[in-house]
């Protein structure tokens, strides 16, 4: 949907990657020489911006209310290809099926459920009378939900030490939110309280998180804003621990990476923080 994400898909994310019901996997990678690869797996969620086939003459929603809705640019910052020992990735945006929700939380009781009846900024994404019916909706689920987290499971073996569902959160609370307008630390970590991982871990990662994007500590919140979604509510009860990470927009949706003309971000700065964030992982002791 935007160039950027284009750019990237086609060049070193896309090379490890395979089709597989909407998603992208990439292989489980071999040590690649350079570094030690971790037994990490990676979920990235909410970084697709792809119209399910099913929808695509049902949809109205404009190309920046698809992008305000994702988590933009995430793939890029989060994918650490071989370095990491698997990443599980949506093609389909967010706004048509997201991943971190649960399967029957759907409209009207929650508009901003699994299929959505609008943004969550309010933004219409169907045309008025084309919104999926339970039947179309069930079809979704099937073939764009299930398979994501069937590949997390699949993913999610005893040999991985660790599992981060990343994401991106807006520098503050948006109407929706309870705490609206309240400003949001750089990062959020979250472990449901210590429910989906040990509390040690949540402060390890914190502390890895700091020390490799040079920020204090005091910038990373912990179950705060956040405690973590579907993803790591759904995943995290087994013996991988799971935790739910959110890197404030500030540091890349903004002057002077952001150019909100043509939706893109200097590719060099993303370069830096998937730099970082490799840098954070490899601090770890996993
Ligand atoms: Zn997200």
């Amino acid at each position: 949907m935007h160039a950027g994400a284009r750019r990237d898909e086609s060049g070193v994310c896309g090379r490890h990657s395979r089709k597989q019901g909407g998603t992208a996997v990439a292989h489980r990678n071999k040590h690649s020489g350079r570094f030690r690869m971790l037994p990490v797996l990676i979920s990235i969620p909410h970084g697709g911006n792809q119209v399910p086939e099913e929808l695509r003459d049902r949809v109205c929603i404009t190309r920046e209310d698809l992008f305000d809705d994702s988590d933009a640019f995430t793939r890029e910052i989060y994918d650490l290809g071989d370095d990491v020992a698997r990443v599980v990735k949506a093609d389909v945006a967010r706004a048509f099926v997201d991943m971190n929700r649960a399967p029957d939380d759907r409209p009207p009781q929650n508009p901003d459920g699994v299929v959505k009846a609008a943004t969550c900024f309010g933004r219409p994404i169907y045309i008025p009378g084309r919104e999926p019916d339970e039947n179309l909706t069930e079809r979704l689920v099937e073939r764009y939900h299930a398979p994501y987290h069937a590949q997390l499971v699949a993913a999610a073996q005893s040999d991985m030490k660790l599992a981060l569902d990343c994401h991106s959160m807006l520098s503050h609370a948006p109407p929706i939110s309870g705490d609206y307008g309240r400003a949001r630390p750089l990062f959020c970590l979250s472990n449901l309280d210590g429910a989906t991982a040990p509390d040690d871990l949540l402060q390890e990662l914190a502390a890895a998180i700091a020390a490799a994007f040079e920020i204090p500590l005091s910038e990373i919140g912990l179950n705060d804003p956040f405690k973590g979604g579907y993803i790591t509510r759904a995943h995290g009860t087994g013996t991988v621990p799971w935790i739910q990470v959110e890197m404030n927009r500030v540091l890349y949706l903004v002057d002077p990476w952001f150019r909100s003309d043509t939706l893109t971000v200097c590719p060099t700065r993303l370069a830096e923080l998937r730099a970082r964030f490799r840098r954070a992982l490899h601090r770890l002791a996993v």
